[in-house]
């Protein structure tokens, strides 16, 4: 089989991350590397570019040969004003739904369809995105994450949440008015213009509290994550100067 040899060692990583808003306070679950990543809670951008995800996953992937298989660690790192909370760990990507070791010598490296495992769990497998790979030159392959610019969440087995709008009456004026997914939380009635804050019990029916779920990431056998250390096969990619603000890292391994 065309490259059996380097698969067995490609390196493949676990990861389960979610940041704390610096708008809202809320948590964000990190889904995956992409880019377009919004807060649920106050639905503010993040700035969640190459260099943010350059800074989060190099370190992992400098941690991977100080790793046992099976063996993670987890961090609280703090980029900027931003406080992630981040697991990584040395594992192949299992299936969510039976933790079945997915067959990764049967997934191509450009497969873009999801995996179906014979448990009749489906998960996400989609190519590291170009973006991605200029700044972590040795990111292949994502399984187990939405791919970017889907509005789909982690499990496509998962219920959707209700699209259905609902409909809530104006604490001032009684009008109706109606509630949907993407209302945002502070809201204006547009009958009587009060400023109204959505109830607690709504806003959780429409934005349930999501755990924080594994994600994987496939890196080539060789290829540092940093530009211009050891033995990279990539050198002359461009690093991107990346996320400015100072990282600190606390860990305790697992
Ligand atoms: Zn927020
Ligand atoms: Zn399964
Ligand atoms: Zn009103």
């Amino acid at each position: 089989m065309k490259g059996m040899v380097n698969r067995m060692k490609d390196r493949f990583c676990v990861f389960k991350a979610s940041a704390k808003c610096s708008e809202c306070g809320g948590t964000i679950i990190l889904e995956g590397p992409r880019q377009d990543l919004q807060c649920p809670h106050c639905r503010s951008n993040c700035d969640a570019g190459p260099g943010f995800w350059k800074s989060l996953l190099e370190d992992a992937l400098d941690d991977y040969v100080t790793l046992r298989p099976g063996e993670s660690s987890s961090s609280s790192l703090f980029m900027g004003d931003r406080q992630i909370q981040l697991v990584s760990g040395r594992e192949a990507p299992s299936c969510d739904g039976c933790k079945t070791r997915l067959p990764i010598e049967d997934i191509s490296e450009d497969q873009t369809t999801p995996y179906e495992c014979s448990c009749g769990t489906s998960m996400f497998v989609w190519p590291a995105p170009g973006w991605l790979r200029s700044v972590l030159p040795a990111a292949r392959q994502v399984f187990g994450a939405p791919p970017e610019g889907s509005s789909d969440s982690v499990a496509l087995t998962t219920p959707p949440v209700a699209l259905k709008p609902i409909w809530f009456a104006c604490p001032r004026c009684s009008a109706s008015l109606e509630i949907r997914v993407e209302t945002p939380r502070i809201l204006t009635c547009e009958y009587c213009e009060a400023d109204l804050f959505m109830p607690d019990e709504l806003w959780r029916s429409l934005h349930p509290v999501r755990k924080r779920v594994p994600w994987w990431i496939r890196f080539s056998p060789h290829g540092a994550a940093r530009a211009g250390t050891g033995t990279s096969t990539s050198a002359g990619f461009t690093a991107n100067p990346g996320f400015g603000g100072p990282k600190q890292r606390r860990r305790r391994r697992r």
